[in-house]
């Protein structure tokens, strides 16, 4: 029986029932990975792997396993890792081999879980179709002539091609959530704060946030479980009792019946997400989805977030502000790629940046540089600032009158990967306007797979739909729930580009 498509649950049976061993499961993995023909991943280290593979087999031998033991994943080349190389896919730390573990990467090292390596992903994460990657693109899965959503597609094209149960991913303005989706598998970004942000490369560091990438909601919540809380070396993390974030499956809203799990939860539908821009494809996959929600007994109702096209300039104004600062360490003097040819310093900075920096990296640097400049710092930052506290006051607002946020989490399915022209990243930025919000409000928001939409001849394959929940700060016990009581009554989230031909 081929696993590699299992849920994380199922492989904690096989595990534990002796049917497949840790050693067995990497193995399998990692010569799917060899064969990759997607570009997903950058970096493997199968003797690390095989290594934490027979630890953790140790550990199911003894009848010590804990819920993720023996299990496998990929981390998105954003965290560093010790035994793997850590490129941030920038050719500025090409080969950089980090001295320590990314926080995440050691809490989920520490649960038991093997590292089969490093996911693709695009340039310091900036970009969402994960084509702005120094090592190449990455391709989508279901249609390899489109993009897989980004900037952590790998990490999405990894699970959905079977390359690994599951990945980390990070979310600054849409990064765990639109690859997710693009690609047809779970992903949950958390509350601002409740993830660490120790040893993540940073973009916009007021924005940036780890999450999980797997088949289910209910392996989110494993991986969160072991994923958040507190930690004293990054200044942002919230100091919050720990919880189960699966304790409220199963469990009935208010007055729930068996066939109506969802009774009594409130589900706003902001009008502004479903406006001029929405692909009507993509339109009837989410109305589907809502009224499933509705059948499971939630009541739907029109909510207001009037200010959601202005997510786009503030966001695309204050990322790279953060973006530019967070990037001037990377001068070949301190940190990353130096020039080989400098006979001065100031030329040495200017060449180890051109040359280790693509495109649009340095657009962005560039951007931050001038609104954060004198003189242009009141008309942009500034201004950036104050719409993004009416954005987050906005989601305060609508959340008097609901429970939860629905929406679609991209206005298309994937696209051609020749689309989109370089030459005009507007239309790249554009197509952020669902997720970027939640981002600027600190929210924590998934993407649950929703269903289908048939691409264009000459493909006309299958292409994913997901369908956005974003939820009040610490609700991602509720959000997981809810996605939970959604997959099992459906099972979009089950479906594989293997399963196509
Ligand atoms: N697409 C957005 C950007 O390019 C979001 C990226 C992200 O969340 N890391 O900045």
């Amino acid at each position: 029986m081929d696993l590699r498509f299992s849920d994380l649950a199922g492989l904690r049976k096989a595990l534990d029932s002796g049917m497949v061993s840790a050693v067995e499961l990497a193995q399998d993995y990692l010569e799917a990975i060899a064969k990759d023909q997607h570009g997903v991943v950058l970096a493997v280290n199968p003797e690390a792997s095989l290594a934490q593979a027979r630890a953790a087999q140790t550990q199911i031998d003894a009848h010590q396993a804990g819920p993720l033991t023996g299990l496998p994943l990929l981390h998105k080349d954003i965290f560093v890792t010790k035994g793997w190389a850590t490129t941030a896919g920038s050719k500025m730390l090409e080969n950089y081999q980090s001295p320590f573990d990314a926080e995440v990467v050691e809490r989920l090292s520490k649960a038991g879980m093997v590292t089969l390596g490093k996911a693709s992903c695009d340039e310091f994460a900036m970009g969402s179709a994960n084509q702005h990657c120094a090592y190449g693109p990455c391709t989508n899965p279901w249609d390899e002539s489109r993009i897989p959503g980004g900037s952590s597609g790998g990490s999405a094209a990894a699970v959905a091609a079977g390359l690994a149960p599951a990945a980390t991913g990070t979310d600054t303005g849409g990064s765990v959530r639109q690859p997710a989706a693009m690609c047809g598998i779970t992903g949950i970004k958390p509350t601002y704060g409740r993830v660490s942000r120790w040893g993540m490369v940073a973009y916009a560091s007021s924005l940036d946030q780890a999450g999980a990438m797997a088949r289910t909601a209910q392996d989110c919540a494993w991986l969160l479980n072991a994923m958040a809380g507190f930690d004293p070396k990054d200044s942002t993390s919230l100091e919050r009792p720990s919880e189960d974030f699966s304790r409220l499956f199963g469990q009935p809203m208010k007055e729930a019946t068996d066939s109506q799990p969802l009774k009594g939860l409130k589900i706003g539908l902001p009008k502004q997400f479903f406006g001029p821009g929405l692909s009507s494809e993509v339109r009837t996959v989410v109305d589907s989805a809502t009224a499933q929600l509705q059948a499971l007994g939630a009541v739907v109702l029109e909510v207001d977030l009037p200010r959601t096209e202005l997510s786009i300039p503030a966001y695309y104004v204050i990322a790279p502000a953060e973006a530019s600062s967070n990037l001037s360490r990377f001068d070949g003097v301190r940190y990353g790629h130096r020039t080989q040819e400098a006979s001065d310093l100031e030329t040495l900075y200017r060449r180890s940046r051109t040359e280790g920096f693509g495109l649009e990296v340095q657009r962005r640097i560039l951007i931050g540089a001038f609104v954060l400049s004198h003189g242009y710092y009141d008309a942009y930052y500034l201004q950036a600032q104050k719409v993004r506290r009416l954005i987050a006051q906005d989601f305060q607002v609508a959340f008097q009158g609901c429970d939860l946020i629905l929406g679609p989490v991209a206005p298309t399915v994937a696209w051609p990967i020749a689309q989109m022209d370089s030459q005009d990243p507007m239309t790249e930025y554009l197509a952020d306007i669902y997720t970027l919000g939640a981002s600027l409000a600190g929210l924590p928001a998934m993407s649950v797979p929703c269903g289908f939409v048939a691409a264009d001849a000459p493909s006309a394959r299958r292409l994913p739909v997901g369908l956005q929940l974003i939820g009040p700060q610490f609700q991602e016990a509720q959000l997981l729930a809810v996605a939970h009581a959604y997959q099992q009554a459906t099972d979009w989230h089950y479906q594989t580009p293997e399963k196509e031909s």
